[in-house]
């Protein structure tokens, strides 16, 4: 049996065309169910259903054989004992600074200011302001970063931004592209290695349709 570990929402819609190009389908939807652990079309492919920055653990340990994870989880996680052999060209967007509109970041940053930041993703933002010779203090949050700014629990967040909607209803402004994002498959390295012939065609498949999403 092969275990592919999915979050709901974007991740697992996006990974359903990519399946059916390795001709597997899910009938079930985990939007609608309380199934934690899905059936496929395929009796020895089953999907089970975690939390997006849970997918990397379920993988590293071998609860599930592989998964789809986004770039900004993987960084996050390190990536210890994981082959992640595709870029999966989906759930695409950018990791950015953002800052209420009207703060004046520029200045901030060239006066040296030490700036606050707020973040569900404090190993990016680290990385980030390290480079740049910035110095922070990183808050760390779970969710809803938008808020900090505007209450002043922070100066500027760090977070994922795809349309630009959500800032923008929250009187915020993205001001730095830290990177681009979006979704690996993950392998485990030791059922990579033991179950080689289930795991090769899955791979050639999501390698072939993902390649059209690029
Ligand atoms: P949770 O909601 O369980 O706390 P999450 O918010 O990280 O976790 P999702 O919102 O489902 O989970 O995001 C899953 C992945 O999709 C993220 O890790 C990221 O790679 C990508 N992603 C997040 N936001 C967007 C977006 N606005 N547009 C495109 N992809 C996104
Ligand atoms: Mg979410």
């Amino acid at each position: 049996m092969l275990t592919l570990a999915l979050s709901k929402g974007r991740i697992f819609e996006e990974t359903l065309p990519l399946l059916a190009a390795a001709g597997i389908e899910c009938a079930e939807d985990p939007e609608k169910s309380r199934k934690l652990i899905l059936p496929t079309s395929d009796p020895g492919l089953r999907i089970i259903i975690v939390r997006a920055s849970d997918v990397p653990t379920y993988v590293q340990y071998g609860a599930a054989d592989l998964g789809v994870a986004g770039k900004d989880v993987l960084i996050e996680h390190g990536g210890a004992n994981l082959y992640q052999p595709i870029d999966l060209n989906i759930a695409k967007c950018r990791m950015c600074v953002a800052v209420q509109n009207g703060f004046d970041y520029a200045s901030a940053v060239r006066q040296g200011a030490r700036l606050r930041v707020a973040t569900k993703y404090v190993e990016i933002a680290r990385e980030h302001f390290a480079s740049k010779g910035v110095h922070v203090d990183l808050i760390k949050l779970y969710g809803s970063m938008e808020l900090a700014p505007l209450v002043g629990l922070a100066d500027a967040i760090v977070d994922l931004v795809s349309t630009g909607s959500t800032l923008k209803a929250n009187n915020l402004v993205a001001v730095e592209d830290i990177l681009s994002i979006s979704s690996r498959l993950v392998v485990n390295q030791a059922a990579l290695k033991l179950k080689r012939e289930r795991i090769t065609p899955i791979l050639e498949a999501f390698e072939r349709a993902s390649n059209k999403n690029a």
